[in-house]
């Protein structure tokens, strides 16, 4: 019944030919290799090279590239539709995958000629990359980074220390936002370089042992007097704020499809346990107190699906600011992810909360999409600051009156 309701859906964002086809051998792929690997891949925490391995070989990178620079110039609703479908299959694996897209878009949004000439071509061929912003004191306020660049002759070097970085530990090319030495401290000082693999001064200090997403690697970076090429900066210095934002733009709506991903893996597992699952002389999905839950999961999924394809569209219009689009989209989706998570557990009972069963596995993933790409408060903050501005002024009294 949900895929039913789910093809009439997708058939009304109906994709290119070969864009269905590219999706339908992804899909394939999470069957039959993807998912099955998923289990011990969180058991283990390892990252999971075999999935990655199995997606350089369909050149899946290409689709986040412009034809160009050796992509496949796919739309923006293309990469969410993935994104979904890799999440369904192994959390950690698109993640993976994303992580890369996430990293180079401001090279693919503001980098030079010759910037996207030497590294997307080597993107869309299968590199690995990482977008590194956070540290420890500046997680949702990224204007309290401290990392610092200092110019020196013809180089740029690089101080700081960045924490949970996605692919930190894997990535064959980093973006590293931080601070333009001397410039004020502030968001004008913020500058985004990149930086090739194996420059000396870059150090991964731990691997984080996390709850969920476990085969993602986040680590620990120190960058210690690591300098690179000054052509490396991203645009000017002091442009890298107005760049970051422009990049969780476009990753928010990725994390949200991998959300999206999550939940509907949830729902699934939980039709096919109820329907099999009997207490009281029926089966669990006769209750109509359990009807109802699932009634709620459904159109909370399908819902944000909705709107997922609509910031998709957006973004393939070019439609210049989407933020607050963006916004609602992470906050329902991850919100979602969460409940239905949480939802389909409970309606496991205790069979749920046992290691190895796979609704246990989403419940730890879903938990992180509340936490990244900008934790949920923040999102309501960017949504709700909206209608600050939609306050008709107090009538004045007129005078004498
Ligand atoms: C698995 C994982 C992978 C990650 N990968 C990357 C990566 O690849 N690159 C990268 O740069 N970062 C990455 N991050 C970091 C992530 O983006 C940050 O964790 C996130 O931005 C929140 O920052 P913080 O953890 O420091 O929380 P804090 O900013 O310390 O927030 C703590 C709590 O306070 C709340 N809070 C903060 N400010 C406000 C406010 N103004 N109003 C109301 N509530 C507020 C938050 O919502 C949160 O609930 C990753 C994180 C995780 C968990």
């Amino acid at each position: 019944v949900i895929d039913s309701l789910r093809l009439r859906f997708l058939n009304q964002f109906r994709l290119s030919d070969e864009e269905e086809a590219l999706i339908a051998t992804v899909r394939r792929l999470v069957v039959e290799e993807i998912a099955p690997r998923a289990e011990e891949y969180d058991t283990s925490g390892d990252f999971p090279w075999q999935n990655i391995r199995a997606l350089q070989a369909i050149g899946l990178n290409a689709s986040f590239i412009p034809l160009a620079y050796g992509g496949a110039g796919l739309s923006f609703r293309c990469l969410l539709r993935l994104a979904q479908e890799l999440s369904y299959g192994c959390p950690s694996t698109a993640i993976s995958w994303a992580g890369t897209y996430h990293a180079i878009t401001p090279i693919i949004d503001f980098g030079s000629e010759e910037q996207k000439a030497k590294y997307l071509p080597v993107v869309a061929s299968g590199a690995l990359a990482a977008l590194a912003i956070t540290e420890a004191s500046g997680g949702s306020d990224v204007a309290g980074i401290r990392t610092q660049f200092y110019p020196t002759g013809g180089k740029v070097a690089i101080q700081g220390t960045k924490s949970f970085i996605t692919n930190g530990d894997v990535a064959d090319l980093f973006v590293v936002f931080g601070k333009w030495a001397g410039a004020s401290d502030g968001r004008d000082a913020m500058t985004a370089v990149i930086v090739e693999k194996g420059t000396p001064g870059i150090r991964v200090v731990r691997k984080e042992d996390k709850m969920g997403y476990r085969a993602s690697s986040t680590v620990e970076l120190a960058f210690q007097d690591c300098q690179v090429p000054r052509a490396n900066v991203l645009g000017a210095p002091g442009q890298g704020f107005k760049q970051l934002l422009s990049a969780v733009n476009k990753s928010r709506p990725s994390v949200s499809a991998q959300a999206l991903g999550i939940a509907r893996a949830a729902l699934d597992e939980a039709v096919t346990y109820i329907n099999a699952r009997w207490q009281f002389g029926q089966r669990i999905v006769d209750f109509q107190g359990v009807q109802f839950m699932l009634a709620d999961m459904v159109s909370q999924l399908l819902l944000a699906e909705s709107w997922l394809m609509y910031v998709g569209q957006l973004m393939d219009s070019s439609v210049a600011d989407y933020s607050v689009e963006a916004s609602i989209l992470k906050l329902a989706a991850s919100d979602a992810a969460v409940h239905i998570a949480s939802t389909a557990l409970q309606l496991h009972g205790a069979y749920g909360y046992i290691r190895g069963s796979r609704i246990e596995r989403l419940f730890r993933d879903a938990k992180a999409t509340q936490l990244w790409e900008g934790a949920n408060e923040l999102q309501r903050h960017y949504i709700g600051r909206v209608f600050g501005d939609q306050v008709p002024e107090k009538p004045r009294p007129e005078v004498g009156k």
